[in-house]
């Protein structure tokens, strides 16, 4: 059996390069791991579009059904339509596999509760113990589950987003809107949400493609370009495009201009929080500050957390929030599900434009004061980082917070956020600033400092 080395839960589930750091061996043990911590019920399975998907597909419902479980296969699903489904079809759990934005190289194993939301550290801890002690159980061959098709699951996904927004208001607008789903999973639910919400769809990148060919899984604002044509050809007045599992969406203005996820998600957040005053939303710490000026002027409040969606997720829920976002595109609205999910950020994108009767860029540029994100990453040694950190900590001249690396305030509308990358020997410098000759000034400025160790 070819395994990972160390601990198989990162920040989002078990990832691995088939036949490389995992082969389905090791699959059908992990969910032989995962079915015997469930212990009882149906549990629910799907995939993203990946080329090792249907092989791992195969190993995980195996390695479910050895232990006892029965399995409800839902195919290739969008992971936020795998998480809602869980629970709006009453599932005991469910079981995604995909490596969301990675590289076409990669899987991975998620594992979710009955609320369809990633199962706690402390569960992950309890599968991964299984997994290392062999305790798996074994089901006799009278006891071994057995598999049937789920195909209900992205219907009840587009229902149940159509039920948490304003369809009429939305439809009445007859909206043109084009989606790039970057040959990932969306592409079997986005263009039919929005034609169920009525309106007109140009799609690019739409087929189910494990190879990513259009312009792989991870939606930046670099590689857009092919969206940004065609929202100017079709005079779109909305386009959208995902990472290759569709929880996350970007979003680009009828005029081609592109927005970072914590842009759009403030703007949403502004349309939410003016509705519900008081209410509560959750971003890392890695977000622009716009969102503190959105809050102030609703009279909302923001909670900062780690860097990762789980956290945010977490968090969401604990608070009683009312939305969350990161700036990497993910939107959460706990009224559907307290995940991340593309197609219900795009539904609350078209709410907000159907509600406020004005294009995107003209909404995007009153909703808040401009700002300017720079990001870059240095290599550094892994063993070198806390002193790195140390020294910058200890050279900050302005407030410095910690809830996840450095944040260090260079003034009051301009900070830098230094971060040890959870998967590559690199330090993550983001600066956000009011000019964006100021941000790269900053950002250079701490890079050097990064360097100079
Ligand atoms: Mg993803």
């Amino acid at each position: 059996m070819l395994a990972p080395r160390g601990r198989l839960f990162g920040t989002n589930g078990v990832r691995f390069i088939p036949g490389v750091t995992g082969d389905v061996g090791f699959a059908i043990k992990l969910a032989e791991s995962v079915g015997t911590y469930f212990a009882d019920g149906e549990l629910l399975t799907g995939r993203d579009g990946r080329l090792t998907g249907q092989m791992l597909f195969a190993s995980v419902t195996a390695g479910l059904m050895s232990s006892g479980r029965n399995v409800a296969e839902a195919g290739i699903v969008p992971t936020p339509a795998l998480q809602f489904a869980t629970k709006a079809l009453g599932y005991r759990g469910s079981v995604m596999i995909t490596a969301s934005h990675n590289p076409p190289e990669y899987n991975g194993v998620k594992v979710m509760g009955p609320d369809g939301v990633e199962v706690s550290r402390l569960d992950e801890q309890r599968i991964e113990k299984i997994f290392q002690e062999g305790t798996s159980r074994k089901a006799d061959w009278k006891e071994v589950g057995s598999p049937r098709p789920e195909p209900n699951v992205i219907r009840a996904y587009i229902n149940g987003i159509l039920s948490k927004v304003n369809s009429k208001l939305i439809s009445e607008r007859r909206f043109k809107v084009a989606v790039d789903p970057g040959n990932g999973a969306q592409a079997l639910a986005a263009p039919y949400l929005l034609e169920a919400l009525g309106c007109k769809v140009v799609t690019i990148n739409s087929i189910v493609d494990g190879s990513f060919p259009g312009r792989g899984p991870e939606p930046t604002p670099e590689n857009l370009r092919d969206l940004v044509v065609a929202v100017r050809a079709s005079h779109a007045d909305l386009g959208v495009a995902y990472d290759g599992d569709g929880d996350r969406s970007i979003f680009c203005d009828e005029g081609g201009n592109l927005y970072w996820g914590d842009q759009s998600g403030s703007l949403i957040a502004d349309y939410l929080l003016e509705r519900n005053p008081n209410s509560t939303v959750v971003t890392p710490i890695s977000s622009s500050q716009v969102i503190e000026a959105v809050a102030k002027r609703r009279g909302g409040k923001v909670l900062r957390t780690r860097v990762g969606s789980v956290d945010v997720s977490r968090t969401i829920i604990e608070r009683k929030a009312l939305m969350g976002f990161e700036e990497n595109g993910g939107g959460f609205f706990p009224a559907h599900i307290p995940t991340r999910d593309g197609g219900m950020t795009t539904a609350m994108m078209l709410e907000v434009m159907a509600a406020r009767a004005g294009a995107v860029s003209k909404l995007m540029a009153t909703a808040f004061p401009r700002f300017y994100l720079t990001k870059t990453k240095v290599p550094v040694d892994p063993s070198k980082v806390r002193e790195v950190m140390r020294n910058i900590e200890r050279r900050a001249d302005g407030k410095v917070e910690k809830v996840d690396g450095l944040k260090v305030w260079v003034d009051d509308k301009t900070w830098a956020l230094i971060r040890a990358s959870g998967t590559e020997p690199m330090v993550r410098v983001f600066v956000e600033a009011e000019t964006k000759e100021k941000a790269d000034a900053t950002a250079k400025r701490f890079v050097k400092a990064v360097k100079a160790g």
